[in-house]
C-alpha cells in the first residue's frame, strides 16, 4: 500500500530530527545499498543485533529492476514486522524526474546527481536542477543531498592504484562547498575529501584536515560516498567531526558474491540458491554491515 503523504510528512519530519540528532552525539547512519531482497534482510538483522538506525539505499539500477513502490513497500514491511528504525535514500538519482518520483513514492532522502547521466554536466546545471528538487521536496519535507561535479567510479574491484594526485584535484573545498549549499538550500553535502566509489588494492585515505575545514564554515549535513574498503578509524574520526551518513555499496557486493561462489561450489547439488543465500550468504552480508554499523558509531542509536 502507498504510504500518504501525511505519513511520508512524518516519516520525513522524524528523518530530519535524527540527522541533527546524529551529528549532536558524533555518530553516521550507515546508508547500504540494497539490490534485493537478501541485502535488505542482511541490513535489518545488523540493525536489530546492533539497535543501530540505518538507511537503506536504491540507485536508478535497482529501481529499474525492483520499482520505487516496491522498495518502499519492502522496507516498510520490514520495518513493521522486525520493528527497526530504517530510511530509504534514493543514490544518485539522474535527473529532476526520476528524483521528483523517489519523493513522491516516500522517500525520505533524495541524492539528485544529474552528472550521473551527463560526466560533464557544469555546475550551474547541476544548481538549476538541484534547486527545482529542493522545492519539490517541500511536498513531504524530504532531505536533498548534492555535491558540485560528478563524482566518479562504481561498485566494481579496479585493479588500479589509487592516484591521489589526480583525485586531489576533484576534492571539495570549504568554498565551493558553501558557495553550493548557499544557492542550492540542500540538507545534506556530499563531500569529495578522498572517499571514492569501488574497492582498490589499496586503502582509501581520507583528508580530515579538509574535512574539518569544511565542516567549520557550512551548516548542512555532510555525508561521504564511497565508504567501501576505507580503513575504521577514518569513520571513527569522521563521525567525531560531523559527517552524519556513510554510503556503503561495494563492500556488501564483494561479501555477497564470494559468499555466494563459495556456497554453490560447496554445495553443487543444491538446486534451491535462495536456500543457500539464506543459509550463508546473508549471514556474510550481515557481518560487513555490523562492521561499518561499529565504525559508525551508531550502535544502540535506534529509536523505534
Ligand atoms: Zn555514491
Amino acid at each position: 500500500m502507498p504510504l500518504t503523504i501525511p505519513e511520508i510528512r512524518k516519516n520525513c519530519s522524524i528523518a530530519r530530527l535524527r540527522m541533527i540528532q546524529a551529528r549532536k552525539e558524533h555518530w553516521a547512519f550507515g546508508a547500504f545499498n540494497l539490490d534485493d531482497e537478501a541485502t535488505l534482510r542482511a541490513v535489518v538483522q545488523a540493525s536489530l543485533k546492533k539497535k543501530a538506525p540505518v538507511l537503506v539505499e536504491v540507485s536508478q539500477g535497482e529501481v529499474d529492476d525492483i520499482g520505487l513502490y516496491n522498495i518502499r513497500d519492502m522496507v516498510d514491511n520490514f520495518k513493521r514486522e522486525y520493528g527497526v528504525e530504517i530510511y530509504v535514500n534514493l543514490d544518485h538519482s539522474p535527473s529532476v524526474d526520476a528524483a521528483k518520483r523517489g519523493i513522491e513514492a516516500g522517500f525520505e532522502f533524495i541524492h539528485i546527481d544529474i552528472s550521473m547521466a551527463n560526466h560533464n554536466a557544469s555546475e550551474e546545471d547541476i544548481i538549476a536542477s538541484t534547486k527545482e528538487v529542493v522545492n519539490y521536496a517541500k511536498l513531504t519535507g524530504a532531505s536533498v543531498e548534492s555535491e558540485p561535479h560528478y563524482f566518479s567510479g562504481g561498485s566494481n574491484v579496479y585493479n588500479t592504484d589509487i592516484d591521489y594526485e589526480e583525485i586531489k584535484k576533484t576534492f571539495s573545498t570549504p568554498d565551493g562547498a558553501k558557495r553550493f549549499i548557499d544557492r542550492t538550500g540542500i540538507d545534506t553535502f556530499a563531500a569529495a575529501i578522498g572517499n571514492l566509489h569501488g574497492k582498490y588494492p589499496v586503502p582509501k585515505i581520507l583528508d580530515l584536515d579538509l574535512l574539518k575545514r569544511i565542516r567549520e564554515v557550512i551548516t548542512c549535513n555532510i555525508s561521504l560516498h564511497g565508504g567501501s574498503d576505507t580503513p575504521g578509524h577514518y569513520f571513527r574520526e569522521a563521525v567525531k567531526i560531523g559527517v552524519s551518513k556513510i554510503n556503503i555499496n561495494s563492500d556488501m557486493r564483494y561479501a555477497y558474491r564470494t559468499a555466494l561462489e563459495k556456497v554453490l561450489k560447496d554445495n553443487p547439488n543444491e538446486t534451491s540458491v535462495a536456500k543457500l543465500v539464506t543459509k550463508e550468504v546473508i549471514s556474510a552480508i550481515q557481518a560487513v554491515v555490523e562492521s561499518k554499523i561499529d565504525d559508525f558509531n551508531s550502535i544502540n542509536k535506534m529509536v523505534t
